[in-house]
């Protein structure tokens, strides 16, 4: 076996700290930007090489690969075996042109998928100039120094020189599905990849902690880069609806074999067909019927479907979900960010002196504070002050100015409190410095709180907390009230909470205790039952308009719209108010919850609407109890802890701006914009699809069907084939790339969100479906032979009325294509006709091909065409157009139907 470690610098894991920055050239501040730009040429960009594709011959040969096609190539073989040049010929260009077609379809399709894919770039926070920033993960290089946090994505391979409980999911390299813990210890050299404690994989999933590691590899050079192929799967163009065709084309075929050996042997049997002449009948029948043209036209369809959805932010990341979105029946949505802004201002800071309004929008720290009308000074408020400077330390987030705008980087919540201090004048930096940070709990959906430990230069020691009001309660013995410390009043506090939450505002608490001088860790014990109450903050974070419209739309969609949050009951219940959500009153909170059988929890997570105080393991129940009550549920996230609700739910959605790499890992969908209104748009997208693909299907059946009766019952009759092999060829094919292309272009109808969702156990042929296809062909059929008998009445020639009847055929699908548009809505409208440019041109495209292929020699020559009458075209587009009328009077028909049974 080759040895890949050769060319491979040092045994990082095996060496110190110390040893791997100095092999590396850096230092714990990174490294300075000459040798970055350096550095960066000469690895080259901190990604993966594509995986080799198949080669275009490949892709092309795979074309062939697909029972219809064997038939068709059987067909031409024995065609040309009893001598027909021509007939066998012209399958094979047939064959060869379709495969030329879906070749560049499939290519297209790709492509479009492969560019929303790059849509998802990975970032990482890097150290350049002292601070760590966010930057895309292609400009790292050896050398550079990242930190980690738990839902990250690991950026690159990294010798770790920094933990604190960092755990990391190294499945894709490994196997093992339990995370690892991972440490800053050297190990032994010969240790194996998964002992190798003191590194982080490139790619692997940071579910726990954090850390900061020293790059050792990028790209190619990455453990994973080199046991390549791993992670480069390339998704598959396939979905259950595409499976689920394929399979019926199977049977189709295997069907339409068994009636051409049947009509062989009729027709030579009781027609006194000869052999030779009955086998070309029977290739006809099987040409006529397979839909040899219809895979290609469904994988088109969801490609333009998925890129629509791009286009409109809702970025697909597995095929399948573009279907299940259209039966989505509950979407439980993240409140904060989704259906809000995101864009948090305090408003409220509350004392046990009271209540103190503060003024200001966004995070422009221009803003006063206010009591019973009247500005106040902070000089007479040392509280608020204390408020203020403990809002400022306990906070990883930082506001900056550029150009008159201001800018928040970090958790908006946080942003919001940053904002606040600047109002009360105090400063970022100089507060840092002045009280450094020796250590912190991060904030945790599951623990609501974040606490940090400061130190001030003459040797005191004190912890600030902020986080859910409950929680930090629960930690208070003593608030501070004037100056003083009194005992905590739980009431009155309580009663504060309501108040402010009833605004529609998100609490915070802040609280804080002294420690020893000397104490350099913080953890869970250092924060039980000692700490003294500062106040609290009410925050808003108004509404997104587009979302309330957008719960609106889903709700007229039949689709029921829940709002899961971790805040408080009573906030929750003001913002779903004001978004529509809910009936106003009933809301359930996470501890009413855990209190729960599994079967009242079926019954709460149907009735309810509004869920607060959710913990992520309760979103993954609720997501259970829906579906077990038969519902296609989509739920949002961004946590690590929400990755298992995303992967259980039907259509998981992760925020693409402030969602982890994890939860984007365990979704099917990401939001570019996080906004609860490309949801709504990306069910509408999911609907428009599956109407799409069975539009082209209920286009593309009934031509196969009517040319498959007609050929049947010319051999019944014993009549002449009113069309040959060869033009029915011509006919699929043509009008396959034509006509039938044109509906993946088709906009949403104008009844998409007005429906109920569709069943998702419905087949997509349905009843409805079948019976439409068997109606047309029966059209067709009639039109096209009725014709071709009135031509041979009248003494024309047989090339004059296989013309006449091949002409007929195509101008019924003209027609059709217009009916094609709506299932059920009436085509026979402005919109109806206009409506599809493309539609508009394929048609004239295939008109002029029509006329090439009528009139030309080379083509008569083939084809076995003849010059047509302009009578004879009357009488064509006279007799084609009756399709219209005739399924709009059928589409009529259902639609009253509908309207009584309701
Ligand atoms: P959601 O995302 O649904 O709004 P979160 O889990 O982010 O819920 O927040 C739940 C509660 O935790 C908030 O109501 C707030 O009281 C508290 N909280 C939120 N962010 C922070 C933070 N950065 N630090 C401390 N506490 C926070
Ligand atoms: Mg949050």
């Amino acid at each position: 076996m080759v040895d890949g470690q050769t060319n491979q610098a040092p045994n990082w894991h095996a060496c110190e700290v110390e040893d791997a920055f100095a092999k590396s050239g850096s230092t714990p501040d990174g490294l300075l930007s000459d040798e970055i730009e350096k550095r960066l040429q000469e690895y080259g960009p901190n990604r993966l090489k594509p995986q080799d594709k198949q080669s275009p011959l490949m892709r092309f040969l795979m074309q062939f690969h697909n029972v219809l096609i064997y038939v068709l190539i059987g067909a031409g073989i024995v065609t040309s075996l009893l001598g027909h040049w021509v007939d066998s010929g012209v399958i094979f260009a047939v064959v060869i042109v379709n495969a030329i077609i879906g070749y560049l379809q499939e290519g297209k399709a790709e492509k479009a998928l492969d560019a929303i894919r790059n849509m998802l770039s990975q970032q990482a926070m890097v150290k350049r100039d002292g601070h760590f920033v966010s930057l895309a993960a292609e400009e790292l290089v050896p050398g550079d120094i990242i930190s980690l946090q738990s839902g990250d994505r690991v950026p690159a391979d990294l010798r770790l020189f920094k933990t604190r409980e960092l755990r990391i999911e190294e499945a894709m390299l490994t196997g093992e599905s339990l995370p690892a813990e991972k440490s800053t210890q050297t190990v032994t050299e010969d240790a194996a990849i998964g002992d190798r404690n003191n590194l982080a994989y490139s790619g692997t999933l940071v579910t726990y902690g954090q850390g900061q590691g020293l790059v050792i590899a990028t790209g190619d050079n990455t453990e994973i880069g080199r046991i390549s192929g791993m992670l480069r799967h390339v998704q598959s163009l396939t979905t259950p609806l595409l499976k689920q065709m394929t399979l019926f084309g199977q049977r189709l075929t295997i069907g339409i074999a068994g009636l051409a050996a049947i009509t062989f042997a009729f027709g030579i049997l009781f027609q006194n067909y000869s052999a030779s002449d009955m086998f070309l009948a029977a290739v006809g029948l099987a040409v006529a019927g397979i839909p040899e043209g219809l895979p290609a036209i469904m994988t088109i369809t969801l490609a333009i479907g998925v890129q629509r959805m791009a286009r409109k932010n809702s970025i697909i990341r597995r095929l399948p979900a573009v279907e299940t979105l259209g039966s989505v029946t509950v979407i439980c949505s993240d409140k904060t960010g989704t259906l809000t802004r995101n864009e948090m201002t305090v408003s409220t800071v509350t004392t046990a002196t009271g209540i103190v309004e503060v003024t200001g929008s966004g995070y422009d720290p221009h803003g006063t504070f206010m009591q019973d009308g009247l500005e106040i000074s902070l000089e007479h408020h040392p509280q608020l002050h204390e408020m203020a400077q403990a809002a400022l330390l306990c906070n990883d987030a930082r506001i900056s100015e550029a150009e008159g705008d201001w800018q928040m980087q970090g958790d908006p919540t946080e942003g919001a409190l940053v904002t606040l201090a600047l109002k009360a004048g105090l400063q970022q930096a100089h507060y840092q410095t002045q009280f450094p940070r020796i250590d912190a709990i991060p904030f945790e959906s599951e623990h609501r709180f974040m606490a940090s430990l400061h130190h001030d230069h003459n040797g005191h020691g004190f912890v600030y907390i902020k986080g859910a009001p409950e929680r930090v309660l629960e930690m208070c013995s003593l608030e501070r009230k004037g100056g003083e410390d009194m005992p905590l009043n739980q009431q009155h506090w309580e009663s504060c909470i309501n108040d402010i939450a009833a605004r529609g505002q998100r609490l915070l608490a802040i609280a804080f205790r002294t420690v020893a001088g000397d104490k350099q860790a913080l953890s869970f014990k250092d924060v039980q039952g000692e700490l003294t109450l500062l106040g609290m903050v009410g925050i808003i974070d108004p509404p997104r308009e587009e979302a309330i419209t957008a719960v609106n739309a889903c709700q007229n969609a039949g689709i029921r719209v829940k709002m899961i949050t971790g805040d408080h009951s009573i906030t929750a219940l003001a913002i779903a108010a004001q978004m529509g959500i809910g009936d106003g009153v009933s809301v359930v909170n996470g501890v009413e919850m855990s209190k729960c059988s599994k079967e009242e929890l079926q019954q709460i997570a149907q009735q309810s609407d509004v869920f607060a105080r959710v913990s992520p393991e309760q979103k993954l129940q609720l997501v259970t109890a829906l579906q077990a009550s038969g519902e296609v549920v989509s739920m949002t996230g961004d946590g690590v802890n929400d990755a298992p609700a995303l992967k259980r739910a039907d259509v998981g959605v992760a925020m693409g701006i402030n969602g982890t790499e994890v939860a984007k890992e365990a979704s099917e969908m990401v939001l570019a914009d996080d906004n609860f209104a490309s949801i709504a748009r990306a069910v509408e997208e999911g609907r428009t699809v599956y109407d799409n693909l069975k539009k082209s299907i209920m286009f593309i059946l009934p031509t196969n069907g009517g040319e498959a009766f007609i050929i049947i019952a010319a051999i019944i009759m014993g009549s002449a084939l009113p069309i040959t092999p060869a033009q029915i060829l011509w006919v699929n094919m043509i009008t396959a790339v034509t006509l039938a292309l044109t509906l993946a272009f088709e906009p949403p109808e104008q009844n998409v969100m007005q429906r109920p969702p569709r069943d998702s156990g419905e087949p997509i042929l349905s009843g409805f479906l079948l019976w439409r296809i068997l109606f047309v062909s029966l059209i067709i059929v009639a039109g096209t032979f009725g014709l071709f008998l009135w031509e041979q009445a009248q003494g024309s020639s047989l090339q004059v009325s296989r013309s006449v009847a091949v002409n007929t055929l195509v101008m019924f699908e003209i027609f059709y294509l217009f009916s094609s548009r709506y299932l059920l809505a009436p085509s026979l409208t402005h919109e109806g006709i206009s409506g599809n440019r493309y539609a508009l041109y394929a048609i004239a495209l295939l008109i002029t091909f029509q006329i090439i292929f009528t009139y030309t020699p080379p083509m008569q020559l083939m084809f076995g065409t003849a010059n047509m009458s302009i009578d004879a075209w009357i009488r064509v587009v006279t007799v084609a157009s009756s399709v219209l009328f005739l399924v709009e009077a059928e589409k009529l028909f259902l639609r009253v139907l509908a309207r009584r049974k309701q």
